[in-house]
């Protein structure tokens, strides 16, 4: 299979019931702000270069964000941190990420969500980010050749690279190196290689709110990113 391929077949996925019930009610309800405007509320495809030298791999799309605009990150918070730091570090071609014809690009990233529908509260259930695996797989089987850092967004994101890994019979060793922010692990791809998993706070309102993420450190992380995958 191809990306283009994959993309098609991710996009009418239906599989997670309570899933696909909430990313439609949003579409249909929306927020006031966005009373107006088409809501995708549809699962998210991976987005950005093909041949990516530098993954970033979330949680899952916002509500309001990638469900409402149809591109990972775009038009909520979350995204508006991330995109302002690669864009600082030189990974982004514009500083925000407002909707999917904004012009916006990634310069040599890629971004994927482990779960691609907008789950309530943000929170996937252990069945439902199960049945989303098989998808990020095939996302990973078809991008880590070029791949030379994933940057794991949470602790969600780093163990579900993780899993995805020893899902397409990497040598991932033991035990397994423990999330935290800034952690630099050094790891086997699946087809011979290694890559960098970077590890970094996720930049949910929750962290950035309470200062528990700063730009200076996320910048840190995306600069390190950028650095070990010659972009
Ligand atoms: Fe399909 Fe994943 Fe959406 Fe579940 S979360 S319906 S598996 S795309």
């Amino acid at each position: 299979g191809t990306l283009t391929e994959l993309d098609a077949r991710v996009s009418v996925c239906r599989a997670c019931p309570r899933l696909v019930a909430w990313r439609e009610e949003v579409a249909v309800t929306k927020r006031r702000a966005f009373a107006g405007e088409p809501y995708w509320g549809r699962p998210i495809p991976g987005w950005g270069d093909p041949e990516p030298r530098v993954l970033i791999v979330g949680l899952a799309p916002a509500a309001h964000g990638g469900n409402r605009t149809g591109r990972i990150f775009t038009g909520d918070r979350s995204g508006d941190w991330l995109f302002a730091s690669l864009h600082r570090v030189g990974l982004a071609a514009q500083a925000t990420s407002v909707h999917a014809g904004d012009g916006q690009r990634l310069l040599g990233g890629r971004m994927v969500a482990a779960v691609r529908c907008a789950p309530p509260a943000n929170k996937p259930t252990t069945q439902e980010r199960d049945t989303c695996a098989p998808w990020l797989e095939e996302e990973l089987r078809l991008v880590l050749p070029s791949v030379r850092a994933i940057v794991a967004l949470g602790s969600y994101g780093w163990d579900a690279t993780l899993r995805t890994l020893a899902a397409l019979r990497a040598q991932v060793p033991r035990p397994r190196p423990k999330f935290g922010h800034g952690v630099d692990a050094t790891l086997p791809k699946p087809s011979g290689g290694t890559f960098h998993l970077l590890g970094s706070f996720h930049p949910s309102q929750q962290n950035t709110f309470t200062g528990r993420l700063t730009e200076p450190m996320l910048d840190a992380v995306m600069a390190r990113a950028k650095e070990v995958s010659d972009v």
